[in-house]
């Protein structure tokens, strides 16, 4: 059995003050015997929020939103993944729909991001997912796995352990209408198709597969009662202590 993992993306949200506020509330409240937990600070807060996670030896995991893939050098204004790990940050978010499709990052560039993230040795979430465009056109699976077979080009067997899927439709994101848990199902059901094509029963077996888009405390309970559905990375609703500590309870 899959242990589910729920993540908070805080987006560009939150000051300096609420962000340690929020962290702080989610640290008494964790009982993380049962599942992984990981949250998404805004970058300038990322150093502020571990050393409350460190402080409370919380098992809460800290994740970026973004970083640059080289290590360092002439990028003016990027992070690094050296950077990140300096600061205790264990995780990353990569191909998220924000950044594919408000920040123009291409299914090459997600993939430079993944492989670099894999090889400095982070856990990394790969999000995919459609537009609300290429879902009238029945488009759904087809795009989901070309983001897959871009996404995961280069990455081994070995390597595929370190990531986790999340399935965010586009329209779903930010909206109030999350997809229906029978076509949320219905999506990861073919995203593991594809896994197993590409990396055999046992890897698509193994591999944890999120649902991301309004995932709220009273529609939670549906989206992790489906075979295919791993946990959520969820966005609006991890801004508020009790709605995310809710959803984690449910996920248990
Ligand atoms: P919402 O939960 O606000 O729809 O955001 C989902 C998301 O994009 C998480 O990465």
């Amino acid at each position: 059995k899959r242990r589910k993992t729920i993540g908070g993306n805080w987006k560009m949200n939150l000051n300096r003050k609420d962000s340690i506020a929020l962290a702080e509330k989610l640290v008494g409240e964790t009982d993380m015997q049962s599942l992984d937990l990981c949250i998404y600070p805004a970058l300038p807060y990322l150093d502020t929020v571990a050393g409350v996670l460190a402080e409370a030896g919380s098992s809460i995991k800290l994740g970026a939103q973004n970083f640059h893939g080289k290590s360092n050098g002439s990028f003016t204004g990027e992070i690094s993944l050296e950077m990140l790990r300096d600061i205790d940050c264990q995780t990353v978010l990569v191909g998220h729909s924000e950044r594919r499709h408000k920040l123009g990052e291409s299914d090459v560039l997600v993939n430079q991001k993944l492989r670099a993230a894999l090889d400095t040795g982070f856990d990394t979430t790969l999000c995919i997912g459609e537009t609300l465009k290429q879902r009238e056109a029945d488009q759904t699976n087809a795009v989901n796995t070309a983001q897959l077979c871009y996404g995961l080009a280069g990455v081994t067997s070995d390597q595929l352990r370190q990531v986790t899927l999340a399935y965010e439709p586009v329209w779903a994101i930010g909206t109030g209408e999350s997809a229906t848990p029978e076509d949320a199902a219905s999506a990861h059901a073919a995203i593991r198709r594809y896994m197993e094509f590409a990396y055999g029963k046992a890897a698509a077996a193994a591999i944890r597969i999120q649902y991301g888009g309004s995932v709220k405390p009273d529609n939670a309970a549906e989206f992790f009662a489906q075979t295919d559905i791993d946990g959520a990375l969820v966005g609006g609703a991890s801004l508020e202590a009790e709605d995310f500590l809710r959803i984690i309870q449910l996920a248990k």
